[in-house]
Order: structure tokens, then sequence, then C-alpha cells
């Protein structure tokens, strides 16, 4: 089956890419954004128009009114032509106004009655000479003045409306400069999309390459934000992890196959001596087929440890905790050692303090006790010396199993509790070891929740040992 095919089970429906996703979000973003600005523009060039023409206006009345005071001070009197003058530079109308609304500077046939009416109005309203205000789309500077002893008003206006042209130029502007706006949004916005999701990509192609068993692509996601590293840096990790899983994988199947075939050999080899040779003479009979019934011993031994290790770790064995006295279990187990003593030369020393309760399986801690034991026992030195200690310790008693063997080198320390692993080195062995039995210990003692490690000291030596919660 391809990776490709693989994968696709677990492709349950598809997505849209977060490209599109970011890329659509930006551009719609952008162009609301555009939207509001744009039909914002009317509003508010109208609303600056009004506020330019109200501050010009007020500016203009109090500039014009002195101006025409001055005039008259210097003795001009053609105040028509000084008014139309002033008007065009301003941009503004001016005009001096009569009580009915002709005009009586410049000369022009005007009829402003209701423009002055409201003057007048205002005027007699507030306290001031003055009244600037907005009436019928204009807006109005105006004044009371004396000309020739007759009541007459200066009134200066300049419209409010907004010239077409003006509008629609702004208008044209406004649409050009959205247009750009969108365009350069719909570019950046495909480029930062691009940008976030290159490195996404890249992965899926390596996790693809991986799933299809090559570990040596390598994810990269430093340029890409912190996100995106950590990403990068875990997948890295899953890979190392799962290569490392695969390469034990397949050491044990090695192992495995190799500790399998080895006494299959020897049982055959025998069992050939015992039909071929030695059938007849009791004595050779009996030392083959000893040979042949500890070489399935050690097959024996060997599938039980896969099959417990394979047990324990997919959950289908339970830890059924119970209070025991690890003190006499452990005395148990050493005397079950005990043969090696005589046999083989072993010295075993103890020191177990007695009635150490603790709640634990009592089964599962045997066989790691068991396995540490075996160990020790399996890579002590020429002295064959063995010290086993259970101690009481603040609130637990520290169960430990001390070797004098050649130590184990710092850089392999943590991966000996690793499944499959196990010394290249060959070794003659008192006690059956299949490669498992650490990390047996380990899931055992995992499972319990129990404090454990091992100390080494190469050329002297090595320490395992279990802190076990212990009520007295
Ligand atoms: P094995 O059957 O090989 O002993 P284990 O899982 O019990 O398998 O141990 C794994 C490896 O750890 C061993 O192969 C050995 O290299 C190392 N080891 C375990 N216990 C000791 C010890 N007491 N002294 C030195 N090396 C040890």
């Amino acid at each position: 089956m391809t990776a490709k095919r693989g994968l696709n089970k677990y492709v349950k429906k598809k997505n849209a890419s977060i490209f599109f996703v970011l890329w659509t979000f930006f551009t719609l973003f952008s162009l609301v954004l555009v939207c509001i600005f744009a039909f914002s523009q009317d509003y508010m060039l109208k609303r600056s128009y009004r506020e330019n023409v109200a501050s010009d206006v007020s500016r203009c009345g109090r500039l014009v009114q002195r101006e025409l005071y001055e005039y008259e001070i210097r003795g001009g009197r053609d105040y028509g032509a000084f008014l139309y003058t002033r008007a065009s530079s301003y941009d503004v109308g001016v005009f001096i106004l009569r009580s009915d609304g002709t005009a009586l500077f410049p000369d022009a046939d005007v009829s402003y009655g209701k423009q002055v009416k409201k003057l007048i109005e205002k005027l007699e309203d507030g306290s001031a000479s003055v009244a600037i205000y907005e009436y019928d789309g204009e807006y109005v500077y105006g004044s009371r003045m004396t000309y020739e002893g007759e009541a007459v008003y200066f009134y200066l206006y300049k419209s409010l409306d907004l010239s077409e042209s003006i509008v629609a130029d702004m208008r044209t502007r406004t649409f050009l400069l959205s247009a750009f706006v969108i365009v350069l949004a719909v570019a950046v916005a495909g480029s930062v999309s691009g940008f976030l999701t290159r490195p996404l990509s890249e992965m899926t192609e390596k996790a693809r390459r991986l799933a299809n068993g090559d570990f040596d692509v390598d994810f990269v996601g430093e340029s890409y934000g912190s996100e995106i590293t950590a990403l990068a840096q875990t997948l890295n990790y899953a890979k190392d992890e799962i290569s490392r899983a695969d390469s034990l994988q397949k050491d044990l199947i090695a192992n495995v196959s190799h500790d399998f075939k080895t006494p299959l050999t020897m049982i055959k080899a025998y069992a050939s001596m015992i039909r071929e040779i030695s059938g007849d003479n009791p004595e050779k009979r009996n030392k083959h087929a000893e040979v042949i019934i500890d070489e399935a011993d050690r097959l024996a031994s060997l599938v039980s440890d896969v099959l417990d290790l394979s047990k324990l770790q997919s959950g289908i064995d339970e830890i059924k905790r119970a209070e025991f006295d690890l003190s006499s279990y452990l005395r148990g187990v050493m005397d079950k050692f005990g043969y090696l003593t005589e046999t083989k030369g072993y010295t075993f020393e103890t020191e177990i303090d007695d009635g150490v309760i603790t709640f634990a399986d009592e089964a599962k801690i045997g066989q790691a006790i068991y396995n540490l034991v075996g160990n020790a026992i399996n890579y002590t030195g020429e002295d064959k010396r063995v010290i086993v200690r259970l101690k009481r310790e603040n609130g637990y008693a520290r169960f430990s199993v001390t070797d004098t063997g050649k130590g184990i080198p710092p850089e392999e320390l943590p991966g000996i509790w690793d499944r499959y692993y196990r010394s290249r080195e060959t070794h003659k062995r008192p006690v059956q070891g299949t490669g498992l039995g650490l990390s047996i210990v380990k899931t055992v003692l995992e499972k319990h929740g129990f404090a454990f490690g091992a100390d080494s000291t190469e050329g002297s030596g090595s320490t395992f040992f279990v802190l076990f919660p212990c009520r007295n």
C-alpha cells in the first residue's frame, strides 16, 4: 500500500486550504475597509467644506468691515467698487443692503428682503453687534451700519454648496485609490498566505516521506516564527523517536530470531546426537538430554518475556495492588538464587530490614526484582559478589542491588531501559537473559509510579535501585 493510499483513509472531508482561507479573509477585510473609506469620503468632504466656509466667512467679514472703515477714513467714497474688488478677491458675496433688501452698494438689482429680515432677527437675538449664521444654503456674516443717517446692513455670504466638479473629482480619486488598495491587498494577502502556508506544505510532504519510512527528512521552520519552529522541532523529535523505535524493532527481530535460533539449533544437534551416538550410553544420553532441557527452558523464558512485556505495554495485564511483606518476599527471591553459591561460587550479601510492608502487585514486583538480581549475577565481576539491600528511609524503603562488574558507560546508561536494548558484547550468563529484562522492570515500575534508577561507575560496578513506598 502506498503512503498516499494509506493517508487517504484519514482524509474524511476536504477542507479549504489555509492559503485560501487567509487570502479570502485578507482580501474581504481590505474590501470592507476600502468601502468604509470610500463612503465616508463624501460625508467628510462636505463636512470639512462647511467648516472651511464658516471660518472663511467670519474671517472675511471682519477683514472687509475693517478695510471698509479704513477706506472711508482715507477719504474713499466709491464703496461699490471697493466692495466689488474685495468680494472677488475673497471669493464671497458682499453687499450693503437697505432694510427692504435692496442693494445700496454695489449698485446691483438684488432683492434680499428675506435675508435682511433674518439678519435683523439675529442681531436682535444676540447682544453682539455682529451675527454669523447659516441661512438658506449660505453662511452669512452681517452687521448694522448707518449711511447718511439711514440704518443699513453689511451683508457678507458664501454658498455652502460644494461644486459638482470638486465632488466628481474627489470620487474619481477615491475610486482610483480604492482600486489600487484592493490590488495591493490581494497581492499582499497572497504573498503573506503563501509565506505562512509554505512551511506547512513542505512539512506535510516530508511527513508523507517519513510515513514511507524515509528517516532522512529534516523538518525546517526556523525562519517562519515560533509556532512553526516549535512544530518543526516536535516533528523532528517524533521522527527521531520513530526512527529509534524502528531500529530497536529491527534489533528485536534480529535478537529474538537469533535467540530462538541458537537453542533450536542446539536442541536439534543434541537430539540428533542422542539418536545417532549416545542413545545406548546412558551417561552421555543424560548429559545431552540435559542440554536439550536447558535450551528448551531458555526458549520458554524468552517467549514468556516477550509475552509479558507485550501484555504489560498493551495494558492487557492490569496492576493488581495489595499489601505484602516485601522483606520476606525478597528473602524468598534470594533463597531461589542460593543454589548459585554452591554450584558457581557466588557470594550474596544481604542487608534486608524486617517487616517492610508495601502496596503493590506482588507478582510483577517480584518479576522486576528477579530481573534486577539476575542481571547483577550475570554482569558482576570476577569476585562473583552481589549485594542486595532493603533499607527504610524517610517514608519509603530503598531496594538496591549492587554488583562489582565492568559497569555501564555513562552514554549507554539511559538506553539500557529501552525495549530490545542489549549490549553488543556476548556474555556467558548464569541467569538467562533475553534483552527484555530491564524493559519489563521499567514498565512494571512506571505502572506502579515508583521511582527507580541506576548508578554505575565504569570498572567498579553498578547499583540498580527502586524506592518502594511503605507505611512503616
Ligand atoms: P539482558 O538480557 O541483555 O541482560 P536486560 O534488559 O536485563 O537484558 O539488560 C539490558 C542491558 O543492560 C544488558 O544487555 C546489559 O548491557 C546492561 N545491563 C543490565 N544490567 C547490568 C548490570 N548489572 N551491569 C552491567 N550492565 C548491565
